[in-house]
């Protein structure tokens, strides 16, 4: 990216972005973009049949978490607030420019299995869970199925550094997505699981990546693209971050 791409980049980063005085800095992390579409679904019944994208469901809800944090008065920003490419190296760089305490990244779950159902949620941390090492595998990948290559050791120390932030994050903001999405909804909860995402590593900040349904199940890529059960989603998963700054209040030592 040019200098003058980035520092207009930055200017816009700037006029979405609204002091406050909680003192707390969110970052919201449109999955992929631009070039990127991410997981794709068409759709059934439409003639000629239309391409449903992850990178757009992503935006939309990333968008309404924006909107309903600013008006909870915190300062927060958005990776990306258009289609556009972004890479996972600039997320990080737009996480240390604003400062972020905490990062949110929003993407949407494919798989080959018929059927899949369900939401979960993402904190950095080592494991041994083959099913998890796929959904890693596909938010790994960026530009055209490049692999970034990120060391071992940066991840184990950005663990380290974050874990005990990133899960607590990750338990507040499923429990209300467990009360608001899967009760209402009669969504299934897959849970909080530690992932290696490359994105949580390279923001080196407590955070979580969120995968809110199967794009490639009719149900619930139809009930994705419900504005209303956007805005459900999002509101549950402000109402959790708010739980779990309350309860970094609660215990100054541990906030994050
Ligand atoms: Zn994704």
């Amino acid at each position: 990216m040019s200098a003058y791409k980035f520092s207009t980049f930055f200017f816009i980063c700037f006029l979405l972005h609204f002091s406050n005085a909680s003192g707390i800095t969110i970052l919201i992390d449109p999955g992929h973009g631009g070039d990127e579409d991410g997981a794709v679904a068409t759709t059934v019944g439409e003639n000629p049949p239309r391409m449903i994208k992850e990178k757009d469901i992503a935006l939309d809800i990333s968008k309404k978490i924006f909107e309903k944090l600013k008006k909870e008065n915190y300062s927060v920003f958005l990776t990306r607030s258009i289609d556009r490419t972004v890479s996972l190296a600039e997320r990080a760089a737009i996480a240390e420019k604003t400062k972020a305490d905490l990062f949110i990244s929003v993407h949407i779950n494919s798989s080959s299995e018929a059927g899949a159902v369900g939401f979960e949620t993402y904190y950095l941390d080592n494991h041994d869970d083959v099913a998890i090492k796929k959904v890693e595998k596909t938010e790994n990948i960026q530009n055209a199925g490049e692999n970034v290559l990120v060391q071992q050791i940066l991840i184990d120390l950005v663990v380290e550094q974050t874990v005990k932030t990133s899960k607590p994050l990750a338990i507040n903001i499923h429990s209300q997505l467990k009360e608001k999405i899967g009760k209402k909804y009669k969504v299934h909860s897959r849970g909080v699981k530690p992932g290696l995402f490359y994105v949580l590593a390279l923001s080196k900040r407590p955070g979580v990546l969120l995968e809110v349904g199967f794009i490639s199940t009719l149900k619930e890529r139809v009930r994705m693209l419900n504005p209303k059960f956007q805005d459900d989603y999002a509101s549950a998963v402000v109402l959790g971050i708010k739980k779990y700054i309350q309860s970094q209040k609660k215990s100054p030592r541990k906030r994050a």
